[in-house]
């Protein structure tokens, strides 16, 4: 049986409910919580806000690849304790998870350069260990060699109404077949891009969580994490 800290790698399409749980099992074993895609997001608004992308999409690659290697994004733990995104010291939470930036995302996350500029950062917050990561390519590409990789499923209609209900809440005025709409573009540019497309990793295990609560989620975790790793989430956790 493994013992210490390990790297939990949580893969899989658009709203599966990845982040929702990576951040309960990272806060339940104690260890840091990293959402890769909201690093995608915020080069997204970055070239969004610094007219990088034109009216019609057109991403200007060229000049996007010259400032990159400036534009610093880091995570800050609010007063609430949750991590929020920021883009050169400034606090973008709110503008990342908008229609405007996913409508965009995959496009900006399809480029090779703004993949390499990512994974530095992705890699950098792996080095000690103790890490639940979500993304698209953890398992695959980031952490070929975590000790744990996890591939999230659910269907179309739930994972639509996930995300539609989370809009509603910001009240954010998408209708239920836009967001549909969007969720479908996105895996389909995912897991067709040349780079380190979205796709199973041989070695992880499938949770369709189509119709589970997070506590039943959390018991399948545990009963993976117990008898391989001597591990256990707590939940819920204070
Ligand atoms: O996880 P989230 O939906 O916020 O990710 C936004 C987008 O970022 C995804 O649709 C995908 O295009 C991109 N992404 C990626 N690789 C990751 C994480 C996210 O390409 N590891």
């Amino acid at each position: 049986m493994a013992s210490g800290k390990i790297i939990i790698a949580i893969d899989g399409y658009s709203s599966t409910g990845k982040s929702s749980f990576a951040k309960i099992v990272a806060k339940g074993l104690g260890y840091i919580y990293a959402d890769s895609g909201a690093l995608y997001r915020a080069v997204t608004y970055f070239a969004y806000t610094n007219g990088f992308i034109d009216e019609k999409g057109e991403i200007d690659k060229e000049n996007l690849a010259k400032v990159l290697p400036k534009v610093e994004i880091t995570f800050r733990t609010n007063k609430k304790g949750d991590s929020v995104t920021c883009l050169n010291g400034s606090n973008i939470e709110k503008y990342i998870r908008t229609s405007t930036v996913s409508s965009r995302v995959s496009q900006i996350a399809e480029i090779p350069f703004v993949r390499d500029f990512v994974n530095v950062m992705l890699r950098r917050m792996g080095q000690d260990k103790g890490l639940v990561m979500d993304g698209r390519d953890i398992g695959t590409a980031v952490f070929p060699n975590a000790e744990l990789k996890i591939f999230m499923t659910a269907s179309d209609q739930v994972r639509a109404m996930r995300r539609f209900k989370e809009l509603q809440e910001k009240g954010e005025k998408d209708t239920f077949e836009s967001v549909l709409e969007n969720l479908k573009q996105r895996d389909y540019i995912d897991s067709h891009r040349e780079k380190d497309p979205l796709t199973r990793a041989k070695d992880a295990i499938e949770l369709d969580n189509s119709s589970m609560s997070f506590a039943d989620e959390v018991e399948w975790l545990n009963n993976i994490l117990l008898p391989n790793f001597n591990l256990k989430v707590e939940y819920p956790v204070e």
